[in-house]
């Protein structure tokens, strides 16, 4: 299989809410859930829903380890079934195993030490329920975690070895954004693939706003993918970016020097019609429009994220 984003849910909290009229009147998008296939290995990343059913009707190998960006329920929706859903399937799978050893681990969910452990919002205190969960909070921002033992990314920087294994190696480093008070330890990720870590993913998890020493960050530059959350097209005062704000971004994080793609998820404007800026909530033709206008620096192709929608790199 080709290495590959798979795009679940593109959506927002107010893609597809139980009591929202107003989201109802524009297409419908699922809440963010995306996964990372590359080799055999499968990171998702966010659980919002109904990703379970999808990767199941996808025929997906169930994923490998879930990278949580930050505590928000649209991020969280599915994540009891994935978890009950999976928790299914290895007891199948053990019920035939004639030896005594599990081959399934506990569920490995990755995320900042404040998103897993925070007294009111953590994952911990609001999932106690779940088992078969390993919680596995970074150690620190800034400094990669690495998922086998072995290999060594080429950096100074601190590293730590995850409790987890993988194959093929993979380092992941979180690095804080600024997004809501409910959202504690909210990061974006930086995510390195192949065996001399020749591949770079960035998810930019929902912010607001990011320090400048984080947005000239040099892990940040011409990354492979950028999957930038976009919630809105102008709106302000979100607790979300704007594709405006955005622009900047991709124009300070790609140089032109190599090709890669720039996925917009998290797509709402929701609050484009209630700021004004819009009649009604922009739709997929509004947005592709909008997006047209920017001319990117070269080599950077931008997509408006589908549900469904499958990305190769
Ligand atoms: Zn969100
Ligand atoms: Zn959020």
């Amino acid at each position: 299989m080709e290495n590959q984003i798979r795009v679940w849910g593109s959506g927002a909290a107010f893609g597809r809410e139980l009591g929202n009229p107003e989201a109802l009147k524009r297409p419908q998008r699922d809440q963010t859930a995306l996964s990372i296939f590359f080799k055999d290995l499968h990171i998702l990343i966010d659980a919002g829903a109904p990703c379970t059913e999808k990767m199941i009707n996808a025929k997906a190998t169930p994923p490998d380890l879930l990278l949580i960006t930050h505590p928000h329920n649209d991020h969280l929706s599915d994540l009891d079934k994935l978890i009950f859903s999976r928790k299914r399937g290895y007891n199948y799978a053990q019920s035939r195993l004639k030896q005594g050893k599990s081959q399934y681990p506990p569920f490995p969910i990755v995320g900042t030490e404040e998103c897993i452990h925070h007294e009111k919002y953590g994952l911990k205190k609001r999932y106690p329920y779940l088992d078969s969960v390993a919680w596995t909070p970074f150690p620190a921002y800034d400094a990669w975690y690495l998922f086998t033992g072995k290999e060594s990314i080429a950096t100074n920087q601190t590293e730590f070895v995850s409790p987890l294994d993988s194959k093929p190696p993979l380092a992941i480093k979180a690095l804080p954004v600024s997004h809501s008070s409910h959202g504690p330890g909210s990061c974006l990720y930086i995510i390195k693939l192949g065996t001399d870590h020749e591949y770079t993913i960035v998810i930019s998890g929902d912010f607001e706003s990011m320090d400048k020493a984080i947005i000239n960050h040099p892990d940040l530059k011409d990354p492979d993918v950028l999957l930038l959350e976009t919630n809105t097209l102008y709106s302000t005062g979100t607790h979300h970016t704007n594709w405006e704000k955005n622009t900047a971004l991709i124009n300070t994080w790609f140089t032109g020097q190599k090709t890669s793609t720039v996925i917009l998820y998290h797509i709402s404007g929701y609050e484009d019609w209630e700021q004004g800026y819009f009649d009604i909530i922009p739709d997929d033709i509004t947005w592709q429009r909008e997006i047209n206008k920017f001319n990117p620096p070269s080599g950077c192709n931008i997509e408006i994220a589908t549900d469904g929608g499958c990305y190769t790199f």
